[in-house]
């Protein structure tokens, strides 16, 4: 039992589409945490690959062979070359090893990944996060772990939030994003106002380049493939897992906070 005040970090996980964001705005809001969403940072540093103006082919910078980048050397001289004027390269260079996989739907490699998460981790001092699509793998669990071992915080608890395939597929192909807020709307199930523009920003909302038939597939299969043996790494060292239902009925702000809440409060003090 942990005491509600005092809960330091929630992981929420579930398949990419499976209506994560609802429950972690729950959250956030509950218990006064910050979402750390490596999705959302590796999309910002793709954004400035993109803003860049880098030309080139991706697949020169990957040895498929080795299953590895090239040294990372070679990348950045890359960069320079074509972009001399470029103050800080780290968000282009980052930007570009995270498209390489984001564009087909694969996870990034898990030393890019726990390296850019612990340096957001630490921000906040390690806790006073809801961690959303973090940890993925067995190897990014075990450096959660080790790191809130290592600063002496933890993970209170796992909020799972179950969906079919099927639904899934049907709700993310038709997902648009703002690209300022990041508010999710659905074109069927959640439309703005006018169909177009967010409702909070009047920003016209985009869908995710990741958001295709094809990549959310291969998305699913990252899921029951790595994320499953995750959370058997993270179940076993004690973290209570609740599962969450990611389609309601009758979906309002409400429903979601009560559907989440009554998961949760009975393991708080
Ligand atoms: P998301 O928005 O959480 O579905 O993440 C979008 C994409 O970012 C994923 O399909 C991965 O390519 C990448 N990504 C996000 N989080 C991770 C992670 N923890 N490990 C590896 N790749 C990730």
């Amino acid at each position: 039992m942990v005491k509600r005040s005092d809960i330091q970090n929630i992981i929420v996980t579930g398949k990419s589409g499976a209506g994560k964001q609802p429950r972690i705005d729950v959250l956030v809001s509950e218990f006064g945490l910050e979402q750390l969403s490596t999705g959302n940072i590796f999309r910002e540093y793709v954004g400035s690959f993109d803003d860049s103006g880098f030309k080139g082919d991706l697949e020169a910078f990957y040895d498929e062979i080795n299953d590895t980048f090239v040294k990372d050397e070679f990348i950045e001289k890359a960069i320079k070359e074509q972009l001399p004027d470029l103050e800080d390269i780290r968000p282009v260079f980052l930007g570009l090893k995270a498209k390489y996989f984001m564009n087909s739907g694969r996870f990034v490699p898990n030393r890019t990944t726990n390296e850019l998460f612990a340096e957001y981790f630490s921000k906040g001092g390690y806790k006073g996060f809801v961690l959303d699509g973090y940890p993925r793998t067995p190897d990014q669990a075990e450096f959660l772990l080790y790191l809130c071992e290592k600063n002496g915080t933890r993970i209170d608890l796992i909020v799972l939030v179950n969906n079919s395939d099927k639904l899934i597929i049907d709700r993310t192909v038709g997902r648009r994003i703002c690209p300022s807020c990041k508010k999710v709307h659905h074109i069927e199930f959640k439309p703005s106002r006018d169909g177009i523009h967010c409702d909070d920003c009047g920003v016209e909302l985009v869908q995710r380049a990741d958001d295709t038939a094809e990549r959310i597939q291969m998305r699913l299969f990252e899921f029951y493939d790595k994320v499953i043996p995750t959370l058997d790494i993270l179940e076993k060292a004690g973290i209570p897992i609740v599962t969450v239902e990611g389609n309601l009925e009758v979906f309002t702000e409400e429903n979601v906070r009560r559907s989440v809440m009554e998961r949760i409060d009975p393991l708080l003090e």
